[in-house]
């Protein structure tokens, strides 16, 4: 009788060590199959993602005729290097595009916008521009009223005056950015002043829209005074202004095509490759815009 017992007790555990083979036999097997499955998947992935990423390239490239016979030819070969070569085709293409550019005003002619008061700013400027100011460090302006300049062109003010302070030359900024709106107030004030005659008002303030520094691509440097033409600051900035992309917007010998009286301390963004240029053919805004933007 108890062996009999024994026997079906070995039976049982044979049974369940039986049950728990096979149970973990197909544990095994499911888990294999599964961490197959998701290696397919995830492989599929990054196919299609360097698909994905070659067309976008294939696109940014389109864009350039000259990349385009380059990249072609590069296509004809092995396909498994096009992507890297196309990318640094695009590459050094884009660097060269900085370059020559200089900065992302560019993009809309911004940085040779031309306000004179033939050519207006509307009214409503205010409202496009003021997104885009950004407020002038204190270490770099000398008054507390005007603080605010156009994002594009504060990297390349910020730059230049600390450049200047750097080698001893006090450069700060005086006026930069004036709303149309603060610009009306004072021709208004000054109309007022002159018993409301308005051409006599303009010759003093200059009409609201038709002023530079609506803009926020200009600046008055330390003293808007006909005395900073002999300071170091003038001297400097004469020197180094257009390589930071300034030019000195109301030169000597150009107040008839300018409109404006010689005016050494203001000083206009125009973009390092637009100011070369200006400097080097002696040219004004007025002719810039005339000679080359038409
Ligand atoms: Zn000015």
């Amino acid at each position: 009788m108890s062996n009999k017992r024994e026997m079906a007790i070995k039976r049982r555990r044979r049974f369940i060590i039986l049950v728990c083979l096979v149970f973990l036999l197909i544990v095994g097997i499911i888990v294999s199959i599964v961490s197959c499955a998701s290696k397919k998947v995830s492989k599929k992935k990054t196919e299609k993602k360097s698909t994905t990423t070659s067309s976008e390239e294939t696109v940014s490239v389109s864009s350039n005729e000259d990349i385009i016979s380059s990249s072609s030819e590069i296509i004809s070969s092995n396909e498994s290097v096009v992507a890297s070569k196309v990318e640094s085709v695009v590459a050094s293409k884009v660097k060269s595009k900085v370059e020559v550019t200089g900065n992302q005003l560019d993009k809309n002619y911004q940085n040779i916008l031309l306000v004179n008061e033939k050519n207006p700013l509307p009214e409503s400027y205010d409202n496009e521009v003021s997104p885009y100011l950004v407020k002038i460090d204190a270490d770099l302006r000398n008054n507390n009223n005007n603080t605010m300049i156009h994002s594009g062109v504060y990297p390349y003010l910020s730059a230049m005056v600390r450049a200047a302070q750097r080698e001893g030359v006090n450069l700060k900024v005086l006026s930069p950015y004036r709303s149309y709106a603060y610009q009306k107030r004072l021709f208004e004030n000054q109309v007022r002043s002159v018993g409301g005659d308005e051409a006599k008002a303009a010759t003093v303030v200059a009409r609201p829209g038709t002023s530079e520094h609506n803009t926020g691509l200009c600046v008055d440097f330390n003293i808007a005074e006909d005395e900073f033409e002999s300071t170091p600051m003038f001297t400097w900035l004469s020197k180094h202004g257009e390589e930071y992309g300034f030019i000195l917007r109301y030169p000597k010998g150009k107040q008839d095509i300018t409109g404006i009286v010689y005016e050494s301390w203001h000083w206009r963004f125009v973009g390092i490759k637009v100011a070369e240029k200006m400097n080097d053919e002696g040219i004004c805004l007025e002719e810039y815009v005339n000679k080359y933007a038409k």
